[in-house]
């Protein structure tokens, strides 16, 4: 009977399907092999999560997946041939890597940007303390978060130390099964009375995230900071570093929980990181699997960008421009001339539609879970400060790419307007004369200590910059 009513559409059916925009959720609009596919990709991605939870893991992981496909240490001295794989190491801490296209640099290069740092908690330069008899590290937190959700949680330990002669000292504890964990302590409820009548931003501060990392002394009644002293001992059997090393350390507590299926029907992914290693990701993958591209293709996964990109590994400097400008010296190029005619996505998360908190959200707007790869025409606050604005000739081209693919894809901005904002790299790449666009997956709980994302979404993020390094 359904069948029969739906075979005859009304005129009016007729010329709402031709004109209007109709939202459909995108599990719909694929087909039961392709969600496979998603689950299956995500499984990949879940391994990389698991191993890659701060920017320099992010980099030792891209470097041996790049070179397992092939790819090797750029050397601007040497000649390189179509479909040859490159890239630079930027100080362990960001990427760039590329595949020479047929064209060369000739026709502008194709970027795909997204970055490898997450919010956090880094130490201080002088981190260990004691009080009552108990041993603490103060840190200093990285990027946007709320101060609350990182108490209470399991934490673990990543980072370097560089000791006095010069030796790096790699660190990673809480993450391999029987290895102890961090926690920063709150306050019960019972005698939470003065914490509760306080507001959200002033009951939390930074001085308050002190992390506890023990709780026995050393056995001398003559030293004072026997506490103290006792968590240096371990750390110099274990590193052979002692308490000035820390003032040359990078050392970053993150949650230490791993990535898991989330829901009875396993179609997302609950993780500390996605932001934006959900980029990351499928950007590293993409760019591995470019075969032999028309144009050279490039993925950039970049540092700093939660505290404002600037600074050597972040894209506010320049270590990308320099290395599209020898690539670009490879063909007897001007960088300027390959970068006026080069196109970017910059792969940045962007927030899924949260019911729970729909008053920031703007409805019609938004980017939805399981709506496909999200496309954000502009960032920023206060009136599109802050943001590069793609044009709508450069929107045009990339809505084309994606549906020529077959990528699913929406459009939406980051909540209601003046409700807030964000910003991202796409702004420092479209500066250097570049057509740049944001596209991302769309996430719940940005910024938190274990964030969510679809499956569908990542899958469809790599599609997306799959077909944009093909065309
Ligand atoms: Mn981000
Ligand atoms: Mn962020």
């Amino acid at each position: 009977m359904a069948d029969e009513r739906n075979e005859k559409k009304s005129e009016g059916q007729e010329l709402a399907e031709k004109l209007l925009n109709t939202r459909k959720n995108g599990f719909l609009k694929v087909d039961d092999a392709k969600i496979a596919e998603a689950d299956a990709f995500c499984e990949g991605y879940k391994a990389f999560l698991r191993v890659a939870k701060t920017e320099r893991e992010s980099v030792d992981y891209a470097v041996a997946a790049a070179e397992k496909a092939g790819f090797v240490p750029f050397d601007r001295t040497k000649k390189y041939a179509p479909g040859d794989k490159v890239y630079a190491n930027n100080r362990g801490k960001s990427i760039c890597l590329a595949v020479i296209g047929e064209e060369g640099t000739k026709e502008g290069v194709r970027i795909a940007a997204a970055h490898i740092d997450n919010p956090r908690l880094d130490l201080k330069p002088i981190p260990l303390y004691e009080s009552s008899e108990m041993a603490y590290l103060k840190t200093h937190y990285y990027g946007g978060i709320k101060k609350y959700q990182w108490m209470a949680i399991p934490l673990s330990m990543h980072g370097v130390v560089v000791k006095a002669n010069g030796e790096s000292v790699k660190v990673r504890v809480g993450e391999e099964p029987g290895e102890p964990q961090f926690t920063i302590t709150d306050i019960l409820p019972h005698l939470g009375r003065d914490q509760l009548s306080k507001p959200l931003g002033q009951a939390f501060t930074g001085e308050d995230l002190n992390i506890l990392v023990g709780s026995r002394p050393v056995r001398f009644d003559d030293v004072k900071d026997a506490y103290k002293l006792n968590i240096m001992k371990i750390l110099n059997e274990k590193y052979g570093i002692v308490e000035a090393d820390l003032v040359s350390a990078e050392i970053e507590f993150v949650p230490a929980f791993p990535p898991v299926d989330i829901g009875f029907d396993r179609s997302l992914i609950g993780a500390y990181g996605h932001d934006d290693r959900v980029c990351a990701y499928p950007a590293l993958m993409a760019v591995l699997a470019a075969g032999t591209p028309k144009h050279t293709v490039v993925t950039v996964l970049a540092d700093k960008e939660e505290t404002g990109s600037s600074g050597n590994t972040g894209l506010h400097s320049s270590f990308m421009e320099y290395f599209i400008a020898d690539l670009a010296a490879l063909d007897g190029m001007e960088v300027r001339h390959v970068l006026s005619k080069s196109l970017c996505l910059s792969a940045d998360v962007t927030a899924a539609y949260d019911p729970n908190f729909a008053h920031a959200y703007e409805l019609q707007n938004s980017t939805f879970v399981n709506g496909g790869l999200g496309v954000s025409k502009y960032t920023g606050s206060g009136g599109k400060g802050g943001t590069s604005d793609a044009s709508a000739e450069y929107v045009g081209l990339v809505r084309r790419i994606f549906d020529d693919a077959g990528v699913l894809w929406q459009i939406g901005e980051l909540g209601k307007v003046d409700q807030g904002g964000g910003g991202t790299v796409a702004q420092f790449i479209a500066n250097l004369d570049v057509d740049t666009v944001d596209i991302g997956v769309p996430v719940l709980s940005m910024h938190a200590p274990f964030e969510v994302v679809s499956k569908l979404d990542v899958f469809m993020a790599c599609e997306g910059i799959k077909a944009f390094f093909k065309a």
